[in-house]
C-alpha cells in the first residue's frame, strides 16, 4: 500500500457561511410553481411543511454568502474538517499522471456527508419552537443523520422508513433507535394515507412514496410542533453541503494543487454541489476552467436520458413542482444497491447548470461502481459507499484517459460515505451475483 497523504482545517478555519450559487449563476433556475395555481410558491407555501429558514433559504437567489449559525458550526467540530486526501495508492494502482484527491465526508458519525444539512435543518427546527421533525428514509442514511442531528438539538425525530429496507437493512434502523429516533415501517396504520394503502393492499412493501405521504401527513396534522426535512435535491440542502467544497478549496491550496476534473456521485445532487459549487464560483468570476462530472448510476440517469421540464420532486406529488432533470416522478428504479442514487430527479440549480452546459454527466453500470470500490478499497484502505463507487468509477475512466494521453491533470472527488453497513451488497458483488441494469423508459 502507499502512502496517503491528508490535509486538515484547524477549527477556526472551518468555513462560517455556506456559498448561494445561484446569486452567481449566469441564468438562474426557473422558480418552483404551485401545482393548483402554476404560479411560483412563496416563503408563505413552503413553509407549511419546511422551516421558515429553509423556504427562505430555497428561495434565495440573492445573497451569495449565508451565514451558518454557531451551534451548528460548533456541531461541525464533531467531525469537520474532513481530511483531503491525495491517493497516491489508487495513482499507483492506475499508473496514472493524474493527481488524484479525495474529500472524506465518510468520517461523520453517522457515516455519510447528509449530516451536514441534517444538522443545519434540526437546528433551524428548534429555533423556530418546533419540538418535532419527520422524515422518510429507504436504506436509511439520511434517516440516520436526521436522527442523530435531532438527538443533538433535543427534538422528537419520527422517521418512516420503506417497510421492506426496515425488515431487510436493519442495523441503519437500530441506528435510528439508537439516537432516540421513533422508527415506522410504511406504510403504517399511524397516519390516513398508511391506512388508506393498508386497507387496499395488506401486503404493501412500501416505497419512498408511501413513507414521504405519511411524513409529509404527520407534518400537516400538527404544523406548529412538528415540520418535514428533506435530505437531498432542494435548492436549500445543496446549501448546507457547501462547506465541503469550501473546506476543499483551502485544502487544495495547502496541497498546492488545483482540480482541473471534479467528479461525485449524483442521487438528487446534493453532494455534488456542495463539492462542485464553491469550486464553478471561479469558473463564472475568475475564468477557471474546472470540468465538472456527475457520477449517475446507468440504470437511473435522469440527466443523460431525462428531460428538463417541471416535475414533482417526490413520488407522491407533494412537492412543488419543480424544473429539473427527470425520469419522471413515477419512474421506479432498478433495485441496485446505492440506494441513495435511486431517485428519478436531478434538484432545479444543478438541471439548470446542466442545460447550460456548465457541467457533464456520465453514467456508470453497477458492477464498474462496484469494481472501481473494490480497487480503491485495496488502494486506499477504505470501503466505500456503493454510491460514492459511481464517482470513484468516473475518476478512473479520467485518470486512464490522462495515462493514455501522458497528461497530469488534477482530479477531485467526493467520497461521500463507507460501506460498512453495505456488506451484504459487497458479499453479493464477490460472490457473482450483481447483474448491470439496462434503463428503460
Ligand atoms: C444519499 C447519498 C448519496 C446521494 O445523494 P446526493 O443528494 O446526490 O448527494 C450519495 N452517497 C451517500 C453515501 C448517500 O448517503
Amino acid at each position: 500500500m502507499s502512502k496517503q497523504k491528508r490535509y486538515f482545517l484547524t477549527e477556526d478555519e472551518i468555513p462560517r457561511q455556506w456559498y448561494n450559487i445561484a446569486a452567481d449563476m449566469p441564468v438562474k433556475p426557473a422558480p418552483m410553481l404551485d401545482p393548483k395555481t402554476k404560479q411560483p410558491v412563496t416563503v408563505e407555501q413552503l413553509s407549511e411543511i419546511f422551516c421558515v429558514e429553509c423556504a427562505k433559504q430555497e428561495l434565495n437567489v440573492t445573497d451569495r454568502w449565508i451565514d451558518i449559525p454557531d451551534e451548528v458550526r460548533e456541531m461541525y467540530k464533531y467531525y469537520r474538517s474532513t481530511p483531503l486526501v491525495r491517493a497516491y495508492g489508487l495513482e499507483k494502482a492506475l499508473d496514472t499522471p493524474a493527481h488524484i484527491y479525495f474529500k472524506n465526508e465518510s468520517v461523520s458519525p453517522v457515516g455519510s456527508h447528509k449530516l451536514n444539512s441534517a444538522l443545519a435543518q434540526a437546528w433551524y427546527c428548534k429555533q423556530e419552537g418546533l419540538t418535532n421533525v419527520t422524515t422518510e428514509t429507504g436504506a436509511g442514511q439520511w434517516g440516520t443523520a436526521l436522527s442523530y442531528a435531532s438527538n443533538l438539538f433535543g427534538l422528537n425525530a419520527a422517521v418512516y422508513q420503506v417497510k421492506i429496507s426496515y425488515e431487510q437493512k436493519p442495523y441503519r434502523r437500530s441506528m435510528m433507535q439508537l439516537f432516540g429516533a421513533q422508527v415506522t415501517p410504511s406504510p403504517s396504520m399511524s397516519t390516513r394515507a398508511g391506512k388508506d394503502i393498508l386497507t387496499a393492499n395488506p401486503n404493501h412493501q412500501g416505497s419512498l412514496g408511501t413513507a414521504i405521504s405519511e411524513a409529509v401527513e404527520l407534518a400537516r396534522m400538527t404544523p406548529e410542533k412538528c415540520k418535514y426535512a428533506l435530505g437531498s435535491t432542494m435548492s436549500h440542502v445543496s446549501l448546507h453541503q457547501t462547506v465541503i467544497g469550501l473546506e476543499a478549496e483551502k485544502q487544495m491550496e495547502m496541497a498546492g494543487d488545483y482540480p482541473d476534473i471534479i467528479v461525485a456521485c449524483f442521487g438528487g445532487g446534493s453532494n455534488f454541489s456542495g463539492l462542485s459549487f464553491p469550486f464553478m464560483r471561479h469558473n463564472f468570476l475568475d475564468g477557471a476552467k474546472t470540468k465538472f462530472i456527475a457520477a449517475e448510476p446507468a440504470s437511473c440517469p435522469k440527466m443523460t436520458q431525462g428531460v428538463f421540464e417541471y416535475d414533482f420532486g417526490d413520488e407522491a406529488g407533494y412537492t412543488p413542482l419543480i424544473k429539473m432533470y427527470t425520469l419522471g416522478h413515477k419512474f421506479t428504479p432498478a433495485n441496485i444497491h446505492a440506494g441513495g442514487l435511486r431517485y428519478h430527479g436531478a434538484g432545479a440549480i444543478v438541471s439548470q447548470l446542466y442545460h447550460d452546459g456548465m457541467m457533464e454527466a456520465a453514467d456508470i453500470p453497477q458492477i464498474e461502481s462496484f469494481d472501481a470500490a473494490s480497487l480503491f478499497a485495496k488502494a486506499e484502505g477504505i470501503i466505500p459507499a456503493p454510491e460514492s463507487g459511481h464517482a470513484i468509477a468516473a475518476v478512473i475512466r479520467e485518470a486512464i484517459k490522462c495515462r493514455e494521453a501522458g497528461e497530469s491533470k488534477t482530479i477531485l472527488f467526493n467520497l461521500t460515505g463507507h460501506g460498512l453497513l453495505d456488506m451484504a451488497a459487497y458479499d453479493q458483488y464477490l460472490r457473482g451475483n450483481l447483474v448491470n441494469y439496462q434503463f428503460t423508459k
